[in-house]
């Protein structure tokens, strides 16, 4: 105990995880080669390595994100995406270990616009949003799940001309990436809540040697 170790900056906490005796489970970011990622307990419970190692594996395939030997989380592109990284985190602790995860594809029926809403990949990092047939305010829909993919990816917006646009700023595809942001992009205002509601149970909860 009184052991301190830097294993770099807290920048995410799930502060217990329903699927694992409540355990808190935190994202860490470090500098190592690159902006790399940790997921990380405190917790000592029987099992709970298992618990990060299934969190890491998931994030691998929701998040199209690979991982070092020693288990630490990096994007292909060698960015850190750090907003996008937070998200694939909460999102992988949202299933259970048992659960066969699969990376999520890029279409979803948007409920507002009764439309199937498809982001097509132009290469690059350079992502459009489309939707089929021609239901009232199709467009708006499209500009505003544009937007909110944006948002959640902390992706860059193409002119005014083109609202259904968006890209990376590594210019590389992040595709398993961009499905797993589509599921929330129609809502962005309630993962905003969620994230703020998170953020101020971290503070709460947070141990004072953890960084
Ligand atoms: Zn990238």
């Amino acid at each position: 105990m009184g052991q301190i170790v830097d294993i770099g900056r807290r920048i995410e906490l799930i502060p217990m995880d329903s699927y694992f005796h409540d355990i808190a489970i935190a994202l860490y970011q470090q500098q190592q080669d690159g902006p790399s990622f940790l997921v990380h307990t405190y917790s000592r419970i029987e099992g709970a390595s298992q618990r990060i190692q299934f969190v890491i594996e998931t994030m691998q395939t929701l998040g199209g994100m690979t991982a070092t030997e020693s288990g630490l989380l990096q994007f292909p592109c060698g960015l850190d995406h750090q907003l996008a990284c937070k998200r694939v985190f909460l999102e992988a602790c949202k299933f259970d270990s048992t659960h066969l995860v699969e990376s999520r594809p890029d279409t979803i029926f948007d409920k507002k616009s009764s439309c199937n809403v498809t982001v097509l990949s132009h290469g690059n990092g350079r992502y459009q949003v489309t939707a089929d047939g021609d239901g009232t305010g199709k467009e708006r829909r499209v500009s505003a799940i544009a937007g909110g993919l944006s948002k959640l990816g902390d992706m860059m917006a193409f002119d005014e001309e083109n609202p259904d646009q968006i890209a990376f700023p590594c210019g590389c595809s992040h595709d398993a990436l961009v499905g797993l942001l589509l599921v929330r992009a129609p809502n962005v205002r309630a993962v905003v809540r969620e994230q703020q509601m998170t953020a101020s149970r971290g503070v709460l909860s947070s141990p004072s040697q953890q960084k």
